[in-house]
């Protein structure tokens, strides 16, 4: 199990607030906890405006902290320095949700994908970095006529097929991929999910894969966290999260899921979830998730419930579990 694992990334009690523009502050993370052991994926899902990316964003050091503490194999991410610093961009990587957005269209694939290349001199000469590209074109389905094209002759697939290449090119052990196949096509989103897996069994990669829906993380989750507005309301192992969702919002998420057996999809119950997420601007006191939970009583909107494990490896925050 992955409790016995070594672990790479540990996030404890990790907060990031920014001020609101009217006023107030908004906790957009806080208090979060979580540990990414290596090789496995950790998925992590909620609505938009949870907290999820500016949460990876916060472990990853691209946002300050405002509180906690960030390990990257026993290194504080958020003290690096000089070539530490460096060295941790070299070995933890991001794949970004808008393949459209986050590729520069006035460089060809073979400048954008050996950028990493040549910012840590990972190529002899000229010819080993035309010949890396190559192999990284080769290793994400695409081929060396795709080198000298531009991003915006490719469709969207490829372009995350080239974002992902562009984040092997430094040989990570660590990849956050943020939202990677939301802005995809259903029928594509299968395709990069597949490939990433595959990666991973090849290159003992770790991943931290950010998404909104759970169907999304499913087939490539070994453990799966759950947010709602800046907290991790369940954590457990992907199956069992599935067959045994115990928070109140998870049920609610997984009941958002079609099932394509018509007869089963027909006979179970679906769990509406009233309104949109709140404002993370000054939440109330109590479990956030009380304005919107059938079950809530005095105690929970008085009371943050705290993240307990109340199995286990399945952590649930929750007054009523
Ligand atoms: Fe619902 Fe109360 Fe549990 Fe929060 S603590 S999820 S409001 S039952």
């Amino acid at each position: 199990m992955s409790e016995n694992r070594q672990p790479l990334l540990e996030v404890s009690h990790l907060k990031k607030y920014f001020s609101a523009s009217g006023g107030g502050v908004v906790k957009a993370v806080d208090d979060v906890s979580f540990t990414i052991y290596k090789g496995e994926t950790l998925g992590m899902v909620g609505e938009s405006g949870c907290g999820k990316t500016t949460c990876g964003r916060t472990a990853m050091g691209l946002y300050k902290k405002t509180d906690g503490q960030v390990l990257f194999d026993g290194q504080d991410v958020h003290t690096l320095r000089g070539a530490d610093k460096l060295r941790f961009a070299r070995r933890a990587q991001i794949i970004f949700q808008d393949p459209y957005a986050s590729l520069n269209p006035r460089m060809t694939v073979a400048d954008i994908i050996a950028e990493g290349i040549d910012i840590h001199g990972l190529a002899k000469d000229r010819m080993d970095r035309t010949e890396q590209v190559y192999r990284l074109l080769d290793l994400v389905g695409l081929n060396k006529e795709h080198a000298n094209r531009f991003a915006h002759e490719f469709s969207g697939g490829q372009r995350q097929r080239i974002g992902i290449a562009r984040a092997l090119a430094v040989h990570p052990e660590f990849i956050m991929c943020d939202e990677p196949i939301s802005a995809l096509d259903v029928s594509i989103q299968a395709q990069i999910v597949n490939l990433l897996v595959k990666l991973q069994r090849e290159m003992g990669l770790t991943y931290l894969f950010i998404a909104h829906d759970l169907a999304m993380v499913k087939h490539i989750s070994d453990r799966i966290a759950v947010m709602y507005l800046g907290t991790v309301v369940e954590l457990t192992r992907s199956e069992r999260l599935y067959e045994k969702p115990l928070h109140p919002y998870t049920q609610a998420l997984l009941s958002a899921i079609p099932i394509p057996d018509p007869e089963v999809e027909r006979k179970r119950q679906r769990i509406e979830l009233e309104g949109d997420i709140p404002s993370p601007i000054d939440p109330p006191p109590g479990c956030r998730f009380a304005g919107r939970c059938a079950l809530a009583c005095d105690r929970c909107r008085q009371e943050s419930p705290a993240l307990r494990e109340v199995e286990p490896g399945h952590f649930v925050a929750c007054h009523l579990v």
